[in-house]
């Protein structure tokens, strides 16, 4: 069985799931279509009440809810705990604002009266990574709810309890049958899905390879897709810049969810006069952190997901040291049983370095010293991925307009990454394309219907 659940704590095995069959893809799409005709007669506003369930479910089996993405994929459960309140505030969201947000659109035009409705398209196909077990399916699921396009689930391999944790929640919510189903699906099922008519849209988050051989498929298939794949992020740190501030956000910023993060800042680009200060300031936040069971509220460092991730991870670092990179901090092995890797700080890496251009997904960080803004500016720009990026400087305007040299789909300025319901989640590059949250998400796939009286 290829679904499984290993705490990457204690290694202990939780559980094995069974495979999905053919049969059970085919009553999923036949349950979601079915639905989606329905649902297409039916007044947007007629699906709030499911979704308002579900985020009070989500609030109400918080605990519970947390402790399982805790156990199968190491999040401290507080970071987990936050991430079922922000899914709940997702849901919300979408439930309080959708009906505004899909009303149709009135055109100018001298041809006469025109419009164009916001409408359901069909069955969406999701594809979700296991860092943010539960956020990753909400993203997609709930603005696709609200326009009356059910979901179909393929999650990660190493998050089954998860996936089938919110199905069970959104059951309990009481959503109409095919609005949601998640199923244990190999890659061949996940492509019969996407070939399939019922099928109208193709959402994953994952990496660049996941990424670009679904997104291959559903184009192959004429499906629209949205990609929200792997980011390599600077965090820039002008000449101007609170150091105070600077030092606060910097650690969490690289080590939050153990790293695993797409947004998480990777590459910290740290003008000439800063550097060593900024150097010695994260080391000492590296430091401080307390690696342990990711249940016990003083742990501070947790586990990577799963063996796979650290292996991966050890190969890295080990490439990048070959290559010519300096250990400043860290990659000193951890003695606990777990999947631990220790926060590293690499600096000196050369352009030709293996690593210059490779998302590390875990506690490392890489650290480069620049000249002046525009050397900043390049650097952060010299990556194939252009997800996200920070820019720190007390001048909010340079800050932003420093950001917007930066080629990226989302910049934060004078902090770390966020994640909120209304705001765009996405990028450009390999970063992949179309963005979810806020109106963007909710219009991702959407038929936009003109309509004119001429
Ligand atoms: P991954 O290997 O691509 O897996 C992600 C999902 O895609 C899993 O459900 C995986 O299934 C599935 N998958 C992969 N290849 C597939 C294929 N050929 N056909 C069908 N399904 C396929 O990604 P990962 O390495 O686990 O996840 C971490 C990556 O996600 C990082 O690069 C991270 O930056 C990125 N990420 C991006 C965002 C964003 O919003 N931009 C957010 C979070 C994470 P299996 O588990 O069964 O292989």
């Amino acid at each position: 069985m290829a679904y499984q659940s290993i705490n990457p704590y204690s290694n202990e095995v939780l559980k094995s799931y069974p495979d999905a069959t053919d049969a059970d893809l085919e009553q999923a799409l036949a349950a979601g279509d079915k639905l989606y005709h329905q649902w297409r007669n039916d007044a947007v506003s007629s699906r709030a009440p499911y979704l308002k369930k579900v985020a009070e479910l989500l609030r109400a089996e918080k605990q519970e809810l947390a402790t399982i993405m805790t156990k199968e994929m190491g999040k401290l459960i507080s970071e987990a705990n936050a991430e079922v309140d922000l899914c709940a505030d997702i849901v919300d969201y979408y439930a309080d604002h959708a009906v505004a947000l899909l009303k149709p659109v009135p055109l100018k035009t001298d041809a006469g009266a025109a419009y164009y409705a916001k409408q359901a398209t069909g069955v969406i196909f999701a594809v979700e990574p296991w860092n943010f077990p539960l956020y990753q399916i909400v993203r997609v699921f709930a603005p696709n709810f609200m326009v009356g396009n059910p979901m179909i689930l393929k999650h990660a391999s190493n998050t089954p309890g998860s996936a089938d944790a919110f199905d069970k929640l959104v059951q309990k919510a009481g959503a109409p049958a095919g609005s949601f189903k998640n199923l244990f699906v190999n890659y061949d099922q996940v492509s019969k899905a996407i070939a399939d008519p019922r099928v109208s849209g193709v959402a994953l988050t994952g990496s660049e390879r996941g990424g670009s051989s679904v997104a291959k498929e559903a184009g192959a298939n004429l499906k629209k897709s949205t990609m929200e794949l792997g980011g390599n992020d600077a965090f820039i740190v002008l000449n101007d810049a609170d150091l105070d501030l600077v030092n606060k956000v910097s650690t969490q910023a690289r080590l939050f969810n153990a790293g695993q993060v797409c947004t998480s800042s990777k590459r910290f680009i740290v003008l000439a006069e800063h550097y060593d200060e900024f150097l010695k300031n994260l080391k000492a936040g590296f430091a401080a952190v307390k690696p342990g069971d990711p249940l016990a509220k003083d742990t501070t460092l947790a586990p990577l997901s799963s063996k796979r991730a650290k292996e991966k991870l050890v190969g890295q670092v080990k490439k990048a040291v070959d290559g010519g990179a300096n250990v400043y901090f860290g990659n000193e092995p951890i003695d606990l049983p777990g999947q631990f890797f220790p926060p590293t700080i690499l600096t000196d890496i050369a352009k030709d370095n293996p690593i210059y251009n490779e998302e590390m997904f875990g506690p490392v960080a890489t650290v480069y010293k620049v000249d002046n803004e525009d050397e900043a500016v390049a650097l952060a720009n010299d990556s194939s991925y252009g997800l996200g990026g920070s820019v720190f400087s007390k001048n909010p305007k340079h800050a932003a307009y420093i950001s917007e040299r930066v080629e990226t789909g989302m910049s934060f300025v004078n902090s770390s990454w966020l994640s909120l319901p209304e705001l765009p989640f996405g990028g450009v590059k390999n970063s992949g394309y179309g963005r979810e949250l806020s109106d963007l998400g909710l219009n991702a796939f959407v038929n936009e219907h003109l309509v004119i009286n001429a």
